[in-house]
């Protein structure tokens, strides 16, 4: 029989596969067509049932589905390391907020497009971003060839994306309206900040948004005690009482770190059919606690995994961020076999996908699924041996090692160049941008 055509074959020295039955297999094939998988099995059936373009030839290959960042602030970047070690309400007050006020839709185009290439870079394949002036990251996702959901952010207060929620409104129908002409690539979400930066009519509004057009709405949630303090002093109910209250705890409803979460909310959370997004790095970072991600689990939430913006991360990579989810738990219950390294992984691909509300098959190397893929040096010395993949990417991989990432069947990385982004000159506009963030925190601090 002759051999069919497809665009690209991949041989991989061992393949992750994340399908249904987390198939690991040893030398293995995948062949990919019009951006999608179009099948995977052992390499010597591969290759000899499909002819196409070999990707990585003669490589000791490591092969994965991208991995998914469910929550970032993809401008920034722009704001990494500009200040470290305080509380969180410290620094988004003192540092945060007054130099997102200067933002222009260049510099949140920039921004986001450094995101992109360190994400592109680093594995990501698919992120979930809230900002203002987001058509600009939304520019930057498309020029970038990555697969994003992007929000508008809405805080209750003026910013240079809007003056008031009217304003706001406006930009997120944009979104919505520029979603239904454009690419799958990219879709909107809603994205209210948090309970203590709107009003209820700002959540219940979003969520009526995101209600009409099938859309996700996001929200920090119980990232502090802090945050329910004042929410309780404020609203007499804790965060989750009080969006539950409002109508907005439902399937659609994702919240962004849920730290401060009880046992009977957990399960309220599982009934309603809402995700949680882990970000335990940024909570380690702000001291904002430890999210009770292993409960979660166990208790039916779904789960996903993010790394925040680079502000408070102080990178967007998922690979270390898989790592301190592993570890963090392991430590704070004194209990080696919670978070294990495949609950890890599955969070940060297949189960942040469902998180998201992604296409079926999102986050898995399965036939059907779109063909979002990224492949890892084996020959690193930090790889070696091998005999356990899927505990190499957890506690082993820096995501330095990742030589080949592809969306939608699209190479948009590959040996230290990018296809899409042209770097150096993106460089340049970082090193002048980053000037302008210096002089200004300079004079707000
Ligand atoms: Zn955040």
């Amino acid at each position: 029989m002759n051999p069919s055509s497809c665009d690209y074959i991949i041989h991989a020295a061992w393949l992750i596969t994340q399908d249904h039955e987390r198939r690991v297999i040893e030398n293995a094939g995948v062949a990919v067509s019009n951006g999608r998988i179009l099948d995977v099995g052992v390499w010597d059936d591969i290759n000899r049932e499909y002819e196409g373009d070999e990707l990585l030839p003669g490589r000791e290959l490591l092969v994965m589905p991208g991995l998914v960042n469910a929550h970032t602030h993809a401008p920034m970047t722009l704001f990494r390391g500009l200040a470290d070690d305080l509380p969180l309400m410290e620094w988004l007050q003192t540092h945060v907020f007054p130099v997102e006020q200067k933002h222009t839709p260049e510099s949140v185009y920039f921004g986001a497009l450094l995101a992109c290439a360190e994400m592109t870079r680093f594995g990501v394949t698919t992120f979930c971003d809230m900002h203002f002036m987001a058509a600009d990251v939304w520019k930057a996702v498309d020029d970038s060839g990555l697969r994003a959901l992007v929000g508008e952010a809405i805080f209750g207060f003026p910013n240079p994306s809007y003056a008031n929620f009217e304003e706001a409104c406006i930009a997120v129908e944009h979104l919505i309206f520029k979603h239904h002409g454009g690419s799958s690539r990219i879709a909107p979400i809603l994205a209210p900040h948090s309970v203590y930066t709107t009003t209820p009519d700002m959540l219940t509004t979003t969520y009526q948004y995101a209600e009409d057009n099938n859309l996700k709405w996001m929200i920090h949630l119980a990232e502090t005690q802090a945050e329910t303090a004042e929410c309780v002093q404020k609203h007499g109910k804790r965060p989750l009482a009080y969006i539950d209250s409002l109508g907005c705890l439902g399937p659609r409803t994702v919240i962004a770190h849920g730290v401060d979460l009880e046992p009977d909310e957990l399960d309220r959370i599982a009934k309603a059919g809402a995700g949680v997004v882990h970000c335990p790095k940024s909570n380690m970072k702000l001291a904002s606690g430890v999210a009770p991600a292993p409960a979660m689990r166990a208790r039916g939430v779904r789960t996903a995994l993010g790394t925040d913006g680079a502000a408070s991360n102080n990178t967007l990579g998922l690979f270390t961020e898989m790592r301190y989810a592993a570890l963090l738990h392991k430590a704070h219950t004194r209990d080696a076999t919670v978070m294990d390294a495949q609950s890890v992984l599955d969070i940060a691909t297949c189960e942040g996908a469902r998180v998201l509300g992604l296409e079926k098959g999102t986050g898995a190397i399965t036939p059907g699924s779109p063909a979002d893929i990224i492949a890892l040096d084996l020959t690193r010395p930090n790889l070696r041996p091998c005999y356990n993949p899927v505990s190499h990417v957890v506690y082993a991989a820096e995501g330095g090692e990742v030589c080949m990432t592809m969306v939608a069947g699209e190479v948009l990385y590959k040996d230290g160049a990018f296809t899409r982004i042209d770097y150096p000159a993106l460089l340049d506009r970082i090193r002048t941008l980053g000037g302008w963030v210096r002089e200004i925190n300079r004079g707000s601090a």
